[in-house]
């Protein structure tokens, strides 16, 4: 069963054939962090022009990696939710088009989704398990049972751990996106120089503005009396800190709830620390810990056709789309 995979939500146009769910016959990844750098984030507009320009170059990359064509393919999975919204429609329009013109069924996949079973590629991932979702716009733990269905337990109540790494990185002026720089950071800098305080969360819920304010007053700080303030410190006060609270919570969940298996998804997936610390701390009280290797953490088409292989099998009716299908800017993991 061939599976072709389209992701355009954010600011990477990738497009992915998979077979019998888990074969990865081509991944493309088309990133365009150049271009979003000079600005610090991303620009919408500009991400949608450029999945535009790069789509149909993609898809026949693609296809000839995986040495398939059109009519070797089964269905079609496109991100349909949550996303930049315009970026998100180019993968859809192009998507349709495709089903359309060679009469195969599509797939809408949601994206955070999506993340989690990327983990799914190269492990045998035991349910019911946690996830924990850590990306750029997203910070959730999610139960899965062994039906494949998804319960969110908690989430952010104010900004995302990625966008948090990428707002202190940008303030300290190191560069983006700053997720790998401030990990790479982390090693060479004094974890106790700054005093990060809890953040008071109850449950399962998370709360990192304070923590990234903490950062960001520490710089206005130094810079307001002239002062030199080192990267590598804050940068190793502020992982240390936030890689503490997501094991906490990640390892009282899985507790909780009497699951023998976590899952670590989405960009912030590629952090050493978070990798490293989640696993032992996990060992030590008999949870095994599983991430996806480092294409399949941040956006890729891969994991958008491996979650609808899932969804053919688990899936809630409606599974397939017709030519109505849109966008959703956002979209809870439990209603899709
Ligand atoms: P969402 O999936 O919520 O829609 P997104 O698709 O923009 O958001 P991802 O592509 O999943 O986000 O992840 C990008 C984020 O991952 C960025 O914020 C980036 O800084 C972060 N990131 C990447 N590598 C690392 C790392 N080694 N340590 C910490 N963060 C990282
Ligand atoms: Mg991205
Ligand atoms: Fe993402």
């Amino acid at each position: 069963m061939i599976i072709l995979g389209i992701e355009t939500s954010c600011d990477e146009t990738s497009i992915a054939v998979l077979k019998d769910g888990k074969e990865v016959l081509s991944n493309n990844i088309s990133s365009q962090i150049d271009i979003h750098k000079e600005y610090g984030g991303v620009v919408p507009e500009i991400a949608s022009r450029h999945h535009i320009k790069n789509i149909a170059t993609i898809l026949e990359e693609s296809l000839e990696e995986a040495k398939i064509t059109m009519d070797d393919v089964d269905y079609i999975a496109v991100t349909y939710a949550p996303g930049l919204i315009g970026a998100l429609l180019v993968g859809i329009s192009f998507a349709k088009g495709l089903a359309y013109g060679h009469d195969i069924p599509l797939i809408p996949v949601h994206h955070i989704k999506a993340h989690i079973y990327g983990n799914f590629i190269e492990h045998n991932i035991e349910l019911p398990c946690i996830a924990l979702v850590v990306s750029g716009g997203h910070t959730n733990i999610v139960y899965i049972d062994e039906k494949h269905n998804f319960i969110n337990l908690g989430a952010t109540l104010d900004d995302a751990v990625g966008e948090s790494y990428d707002k202190v990185a940008r303030v300290m002026g190191i560069g983006y996106p700053g997720g790998p720089i401030v990990d790479k950071l982390y090693y060479k800098g004094n974890k106790e120089a700054l005093k990060i305080p809890e953040p008071k969360v109850d449950g399962y819920d998370f709360s990192f503005s304070g923590i990234k304010t903490s950062v960001i007053n520490a710089v206005n700080k130094a810079r307001m009396k002239g002062e030199e303030f080192k990267p590598e410190d804050l940068s190793a006060s502020f992982q240390e800190k936030v890689v503490d609270i997501l094991c906490k919570k990640t390892l009282k969940a899985a507790q909780d709830k009497g699951v023998k298996q976590i899952v670590i998804a989405g960009g912030v997936a590629a952090n050493s620390l978070l990798r490293s610390e989640l696993s032992l701390r996990a060992s030590k009280i008999g949870i095994k810990v599983n991430y996806p290797s480092m294409t399949y953490c941040t956006d890729n088409a891969a994991m958008i056709a491996e979650a609808a292989y899932y969804k053919l099998k688990y899936g809630k009716e409606p599974i397939f789309a017709d030519l109505t299908l849109n966008g959703k800017a956002t979209l809870d993991i439990m209603k899709d």
